[in-house]
């Protein structure tokens, strides 16, 4: 994803409407739309609440937007309910998700990666420390990456059974 990346929190997920280069872009609730279209450069937008929008978006995919966003939207959901699994139980009211799960049975390689299981999610994590403390290693320049990532993990290990 190389366009600004969409606001996700579960089914609440807001895409900017402009490419990276835009430094204010509109921005729209996925989950407060129930339907959508685009032709030539135009996007009409169906709201949950009734309102019919119509946006330029000349340069840009509205179904790539949408896809991005509720990929990331479903990647969130993964990880929560799959963490909280091991405690209880997390459920989405769906009723008040717009179109954020539209793709939810898409198969292609960004949606292979959602979380479907607690040892998913942990791999996802183990992944992301591994690639977050490699770069910071990386920058320090007063020892080997390998020695600099061993230090940056064990002080995240001390801080994390705090
Ligand atoms: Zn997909």
């Amino acid at each position: 994803m190389t366009d600004h990346l969409p606001l996700v929190d579960g089914h609440i997920v807001y895409v900017p409407m402009s490419g990276k280069r835009s430094r204010n872009p509109d921005w729209v609730g996925l989950h407060h739309v129930e339907d959508y279209s685009e032709f030539a450069g135009k996007a009409t937008i169906k709201t949950t609440g009734g309102m019919l929008l119509q946006l330029n978006i000349c340069g840009m995919s509205l179904q790539k937007k949408v896809h991005d966003g509720s990929f990331m939207s479903e990647f969130h959901l993964g990880i929560i309910t799959n963490t909280v699994r091991r405690y209880g139980s997390f459920k989405v009211d769906s009723s008040k998700a717009g179109i954020t799960n539209k793709f939810i049975h898409c198969s292609c390689r960004f949606h292979s990666l959602i979380p479907r299981s607690e040892e998913e999610v942990h791999q996802f994590w183990s992944n992301l420390f591994t690639v977050l403390f490699n770069e910071l290693a990386k920058s320090d320049v007063t020892m080997s990456v390998a020695k600099s990532f061993r230090v940056i993990s064990s002080l995240f290990n001390k801080v994390r059974r705090w």
